[in-house]
């Protein structure tokens, strides 16, 4: 939607997870540092630089807890507004994507994610707010090999997915996919661990990992205002969760054949995601036309009225503090470090 008061918005995040138990038995060492003087900078061991970002969350950076505070909550108040947000995990496979964003099967005792974070908040915020009444509804959906499956359809579309579509009306969308109604964040909950589960059980089916697809949880949320004079204003907004697959080369997983295929296509979202989000940089720090390049995959297409025009982006890019992982971790902070 066009309205006045919101600009485009790029921010690029580090998330440092700690060092996990595994790496530890193994004997791993942290090779990731921040300075506290310079608490956004991030320090891979062996590199004579550093890679600043907006916000550097974990290891000696932020506190992870406010991760929320930070990324999150300012997205919820352009929610509000009638703006589209949309907050991407990057970053390789194990490196605390579903984590961070809570998209995943939780354990019990494990906090929740940004997803669950920012879906409380919404719903607090909308119960709370006199002037509007408002509906609200949630799809999760899974993108892989460029073929779109609905994870919340009890009749998952066999063969070739789901199609993108576009209108004037609904902007680009997805044809037939499932979209249920939510009235609480404890509705979004259910959504997320019904879709979490038909996720692992279809990867466990077709022999893959869940790590080779991206995962998309959208809520759309439409609030009527009513104002003093009696007339209504009605504001149309998407709020997306994008756990994307795993951004490890293919050749370190020795993949062959099917395999390959898909970590060309993944490679294919991941590249047209990166991008989108720097021509969408660029075009911030320009005044000129800058062609931002949506076309290339369907995740951006899917995206493309939640990616530039005047919503917010927030990638958030996952790193493992674990020398064995270094390089994937410098290859994740330069595709983040390009993207800014
Ligand atoms: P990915 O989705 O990128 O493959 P996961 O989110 O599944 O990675 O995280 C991999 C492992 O690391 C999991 O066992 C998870 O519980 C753990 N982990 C990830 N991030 C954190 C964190 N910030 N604090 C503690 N443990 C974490
Ligand atoms: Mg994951």
């Amino acid at each position: 939607m066009d309205r006045e008061g919101a600009e485009c918005s790029v921010k690029v995040a580090v998330h440092v997870r700690p060092l996990i138990e595994k790496e530890r038995s193994e004997g791993c060492e942290k090779c990731v540092f921040v300075k506290p003087q310079e608490p956004d900078v991030v320090y891979p061991r062996g590199s004579g630089h550093g890679f600043p970002f907006d916000y550097v969350f974990g290891s000696d950076g932020r506190d992870s807890h406010t991760l929320h505070d930070v990324c999150g909550r300012p997205l919820v108040e352009e929610i509000l507004k009638g703006f589209n947000a949309t907050i991407l995990a990057y970053g390789q496979t194990g490196s605390g994507k579903t984590y961070t964003m809570g998209t995943g099967i939780t354990r019990p005792g494990q906090p929740g994610g940004l997803a669950n974070k920012a879906i409380s908040e919404v719903f607090t915020r909308l119960c709370q707010a006199s002037d509007r009444s408002w509906k609200a509804s949630a799809s999760f959906v899974e993108l892989h090999r460029e073929e779109i499956r609905d994870l919340l359809s009890r009749h998952p579309t066999p063969g070739g997915g789901l199609f993108l579509r576009e209108n004037p009306g609904k902007g680009v969308h997805i044809a037939g996919v499932v979209e249920r109604e939510v009235k609480t964040a404890r509705d979004v909950e259910i959504c997320l661990a019904d879709g979490s589960r038909t996720r692992a059980t279809a990867a466990t089916e077709m022999n893959l990992t869940s790590s080779r697809s991206h995962a998309i949880l959208t809520l759309s949320i439409e609030q009527t205002l009513t104002n003093d004079g009696g007339g209504t204003e009605i504001l149309r907004s998407k709020l997306h969760f994008v756990d994307l697959a795993g951004s490890e080369r293919v050749k370190r997983t020795k993949a062959e054949g099917q395999r390959f295929r898909e970590g060309v296509s993944i490679n294919k979202g991941l590249l047209a995601l990166g991008k989108v989000i720097s021509a969408l940089v660029d075009s911030i720090s320009s005044s000129g036309f800058v062609h931002v390049p949506y076309r290339d995959s369907k995740l951006t297409r899917l995206l493309q009225d939640s990616l530039g025009g005047n919503s917010q982006t927030i990638l958030i890019a996952c790193v493992s503090p674990a020398d064995v992982n270094l390089d994937e971790t410098l290859n994740t902070l330069k595709y983040a470090a390009r993207a800014r």
